[in-house]
């Protein structure tokens, strides 16, 4: 007990917990293993890596099928290997080319007009890196003692699950438990040439060719983060909007960021749909379109096409049926517990209908479901309030309410928007267009105002609004967030000088970096 108490008081959470419960697991389970998890990726083996750590017996299935255009990768899920890691790596290089042309007006002595990528070494160099990160995660299993298998599993009924050896044999275990972490994958628009001749985000990362001249159909965060990495590295984007950019965020700040994207050379094709790919004699691609708003059809001739029009939940394989488990088009649906319609199965991640698809909540959610089943833990995923990152050149990040759902949930006298344009100091000397660069507070009216949204658009502002977000987690108000000193010269403090309302009509134009 005494130990228990000083653990507690030094904060080693898991230590207790494991004190607790390690070993007690182990006794009780009459079946092959005590958690089996449907899927190796973010939300999967977090949840198969905490399981372990409080005694449980884990199976972890992973396995990927190669995309229509053969792409294959190893364990670890799509944010490793076809998601988060590669785009972020993608988009460095992208804001590199930028900074050489920077590093120009600041005094360095580059041949700005010879900086060419070289699109075939930065395929390699992400790969590897991926590659490493794959081999990390095969040790790490292999020292956790999660048992690992490279193979798609399905259920038998609600306890036993099957799957396939390497070697073609088929076999059955029995589970406690079973969760659900399989993810998803792009589609691919039902119209001639999609499958055969268009590429998604799965394979522009290993993409051997120069992607060239590529139309990126699908205006969510994928579609244009691809398009402006792309953009970045010297080649020709368009974008293909079938309705909104952004659907889902703030829409002026998703406005903000697609005028962004146009004034960097980026075009747009609104309101249009893809209605056919073929290839030309040339080896190029001839898109044929229809702009739904004038009805009227277009072509173009492109190098690579990049479907983007969203993702579908991986259930095909899993024989949901014979469990017993209720689905939603292609998703799970599960209660504020991660449980099913049966019990006994779970399901985190990109799997699960109506929640964000993101990678820390995926891993979040996993291991709280691993300590309430392994650990006595009653704490529950709080999916609420959860920060986002469109990693475009200027980034646009945000946490918590869009000005239209603070508007639909407490009504338009009852909120008060802040907001402000600002100038990056450093954007002074390379002449970087500061047009967009624009944040604001969506808060309450009344009282000490609780903010309950928070955006951004500029430099690393997946960073700048980390922070933010524990703040507005834990109730951050206007009074407080002007009652907090700025770091100066930072893009940051602008949250803490943003004095003008939506509402009063004053220009949020400052003079200068400093006013
Ligand atoms: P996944 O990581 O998809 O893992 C599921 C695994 O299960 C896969 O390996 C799959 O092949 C396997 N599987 C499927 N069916 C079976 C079966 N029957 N048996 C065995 N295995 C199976 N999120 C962020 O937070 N930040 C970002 O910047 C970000 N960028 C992204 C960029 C792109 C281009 C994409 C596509 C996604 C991005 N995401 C980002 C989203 C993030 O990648 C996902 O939210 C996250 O990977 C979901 O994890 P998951 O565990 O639910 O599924």
């Amino acid at each position: 007990m005494m130990l228990l108490k000083s653990l507690r008081s030094s904060g080693s959470f898991r230590s207790v917990l494991l004190l607790r419960f390690a070993g007690s697991v182990r006794n009780a389970s009459k079946f092959d293993y005590d958690l089996v998890v449907l899927g190796g990726g973010s939300g999967g083996l977090a949840c198969a890596k905490e399981a372990v750590e409080y005694g449980a017996r884990v199976l972890c299935l992973d396995y990927v099928k190669p995309t229509p255009a053969g792409t294959k990768w190893g364990v670890g899920g799509t944010c490793v290997n076809v998601g988060c890691i590669p785009k972020k790596l993608m988009h460095q290089a992208s804001l590199l080319g930028e900074a050489v042309h920077e590093a120009v007006a600041y005094g360095w002595n580059v041949n700005d007009r010879d900086i060419k990528p070289d699109w075939k070494k930065l395929v390699k160099v992400v790969q590897n890196h991926i590659k490493s990160v794959n081999w990390v995660t095969r040790v790490d299993l292999r020292d956790k003692k999660v048992e690992y298998v490279n193979s798609i599993g399905s259920f038998v009924n609600p306890h036993t699950i099957k799957y396939k050896t390497k070697q073609g044999e088929l076999k059955q275990l029995t589970a406690q438990y079973v969760v659900i972490a399989v993810g998803g994958r792009p589609r691919y628009p039902p119209i001639k040439g999609a499958i055969e001749l268009g590429i998604t985000s799965d394979d522009i990362f290993s993409y051997e060719k120069e992607p060239g001249r590529t139309l990126v159909v699908g205006a969510g965060y994928v579609g244009l983060e691809c398009a402006c990495f792309l953009k970045g590295l010297g080649y020709d984007p368009t974008v293909m909007v079938r309705s909104i950019v952004l659907r889902g965020f703030d829409r002026q700040m998703s406005e903000f960021l697609a005028a962004m994207m146009t004034e960097r050379g980026i075009h747009f094709l609104n309101t249009t749909i893809p209605m056919g790919v073929e290839r030309t004699p040339e080896g190029k691609l001839l898109v044929q379109y229809r702009n739904t708003t004038t009805q009227t059809d277009g072509s173009d001739v492109f190098d690579t096409v990049l479907w983007a029009i969203g993702r579908k939940g991986l259930i095909e394989d899993l024989n949901l049926g014979a469990a017993g488990v209720q689905t939603y088009n292609d998703k799970v649906i599960v209660d504020h517990t991660e449980a099913t319609s049966v019990p006994h199965i779970f399901a985190v991640g990109d799997i699960i209908y109506g929640r964000p698809e993101l990678t820390p909540v995926a891993i979040l959610s996993g291991r709280l479901l691993a300590r309430r089943l392994f650990a006595g833990s009653t704490q529950l995923m709080d999916y609420t309030d959860v920060a986002t990152t469109v990693f475009t050149p200027l980034e646009y990040s945000c946490v918590g309410m869009s000005e239209e759902m603070a508007i639909e949930r407490l009504g338009a006298d009852n909120i008060e928007v802040f907001h402000g344009y600002y100038k990056p100091t450093e954007f002074f000397i390379p002449q970087k267009s500061f047009r967009h660069c624009y944040l604001k507070a969506v808060a309450e009216v009344s009282g000490d105002q609780k903010i309950l949204g928070l955006h951004y658009i500029g430099p690393v502002a997946g960073e700048v609004i980390q922070g933010f977000a524990a703040a507005l987690k834990s109730g951050l108000t206007v009074k407080t967030l002007l009652n907090t000193v700025g770091i100066h010269p930072t893009t940051a403090e602008e949250f803490t000088r943003l004095s003008i309302t939506k509402r009063s009509g004053v220009d949020p134009t400052p003079a200068s970096c400093c006013s």
